[in-house]
């Protein structure tokens, strides 16, 4: 006969130990089960979690010993042609301000210190188990088969991350569309920190966030990332997987990362830098469109196993979503656990936190975003139009100088004057 308890979590990322540090806090026996040697082991991020949209769902006090790396108070986005950068950086009262906007973390670090506050409230992690299968009485799901154990539960959270087989085998997510997914990979490069405030221009404690896209990508949706940590950088590529998929000729997210670790934008900020991990994971970019039904009878998905990422292009935001997703989760369950009834309708009051939150809201929102985003020209010509208005302003030569908005008009006509660029500004005004 398998053990039984109130729920069992699938995964102990961000979503999945949100939802078990409030079940349990509401007295709600609960079990993690974890694939990984221990909780952040074998996840990754790019490093950046906004605070403000997750405040609500935690105690004041929560976020006091939190690990965080660094406060990031500078902003930075450059456009990459291929040969020329320009950088806007933003710097603000507010983004240096208590409580902070948002921080930098490791992940390593911060999910054990999420899964000890999720053990510290009586919730039982179990690591190093895999979740192979679901058991079902009729079409009700009643617990899970792992590693080591058969285990009942009156719920399954699934918070086993983007790829969500456990969603797939709960028959909630029919297929999985590349187009919805992108790759990230990742490396983190140590550096003293110092040197780090030295090169970003910041003071101990505080950081940076920069952005990178353009030719980088070979005209493929994506980008890159960079995010300061105390003394390490994490620097990464993002791709589209179709558009991955389909680059002629063949490139391997690796060699993109080299690229990006070669422009002359980047190399100064990581010499003389230790890489000392290199990872890789897929990222649900589909937003609204690829969400797969959030709940069953006696199972409900959180965070990236339900397609909660949001990529704007300045913003990419998933953690968010996770730790929110998974706590709103948590609330639906107390409610249902209240009426002992643990059917699809019972948790569906869920989706309604949901749609109440950022999460759906934002999600709606932002609905189009990957429609504008997924443009070859947003990497190659646009760029390029705006390196060359910036090298034609600064640039002297030996000829008498124009006038500048007369260099700026002819070069920006010269871009942007055309059918595309006006379909594109369009579709722009959607988001
Ligand atoms: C390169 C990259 C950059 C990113 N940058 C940012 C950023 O800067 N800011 C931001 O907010 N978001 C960012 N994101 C997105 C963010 O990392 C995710 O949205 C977030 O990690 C999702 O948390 P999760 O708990 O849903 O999933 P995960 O963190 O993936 O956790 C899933 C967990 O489930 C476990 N698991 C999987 N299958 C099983 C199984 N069968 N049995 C048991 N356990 C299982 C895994 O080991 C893992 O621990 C980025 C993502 C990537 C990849």
């Amino acid at each position: 006969m398998a053990d039984k308890v109130d729920v069992l979590v699938v995964g102990a990322g961000l979503a999945g130990l949100a939802a078990a540090y409030h079940l349990a806090d509401a007295g709600i026996e609960t079990i993690v089960v974890e694939r990984g040697d221990y909780p952040g082991s074998k996840n990754v991020t790019g490093g950046r979690l906004y605070l403000n949209p997750v405040r609500p769902f935690f105690p004041v006090d929560f976020w006091n010993d939190a690990p965080f790396e660094r406060a990031v108070v500078k902003e930075k986005l450059t456009m990459l042609s291929a040969r020329a950068g320009t950088t806007v950086e933003f710097s603000s009262d507010a983004l240096r301000a208590e409580p902070r906007h948002s921080c930098t973390i490791l992940r390593a670090k911060f999910d054990q210190w999420l899964a000890d506050k999720v053990s510290e409230k009586g919730a039982f992690i179990i690591p190093k188990n895999k979740v192979d299968d679901l058991i079902f009485d009729g079409a009700r799901v009643v617990g899970v088969k792992a590693t080591d154990s058969e285990l009942l539960a009156d719920v399954v959270v699934v918070a086993d991350g983007a790829l969500s087989f456990i969603a797939e085998k709960a028959k909630l997510r029919a297929h999985r569309d590349p187009h919805h997914y992108a790759l990230g990979v990742k490396e983190i490069i140590e550096l003293p920190a110092q040197t780090i405030q030295d090169r970003f221009g910041v003071r101990e404690g505080e950081g940076a966030a920069q952005l990178f896209f353009g030719s980088i990508t070979d005209g493929m949706v994506g980008g890159g990332f960079l995010y300061t940590n105390r003394e390490s950088i994490s620097l990464g590529m993002v791709v589209g997987i179709e558009a991955l998929m389909h680059h002629d000729p063949r490139i391997e997210a690796p060699e993109l990362m080299e690229i990006l670790k070669a422009r002359p934008e980047v190399a100064p900020l990581i010499d003389g830098g230790n890489t000392v991990e290199y990872s890789a994971h897929v990222i649900p970019e589909g937003g609204i469109a690829m969400m797969p039904k959030l709940v069953g009878d006696g199972i409900i998905v959180v965070g990236d196993a339900a397609g909660f990422g949001l990529n704007l292009g300045i913003t990419v935001r998933g953690m968010d979503f996770a730790l929110a997703s998974g706590a709103l989760a948590a609330r639906a369950i107390k409610d249902a656990k209240a009426k002992n009834d643990f059917s699809a309708a019972s948790l569906s009051a869920y989706e309604k936190f949901l749609r109440d939150s950022f999460v759906i809201q934002d999600l709606q929102t932002f609905g189009g975003m990957m429609r504008v985003l997924d443009n070859p020209r947003m990497y190659t010509r646009y760029p390029e139009t705006i390196a060359n208005i910036f090298e034609k302003l600064f640039w002297l030569g030996d000829t008498p100088k124009e006038k500048l908005t007369a260099t700026a008009l002819r070069e920006a006509m010269r871009g942007f004057g055309n059918l595309d660029a006006l379909k594109d500004a369009f579709g722009l005004l959607k988001v």
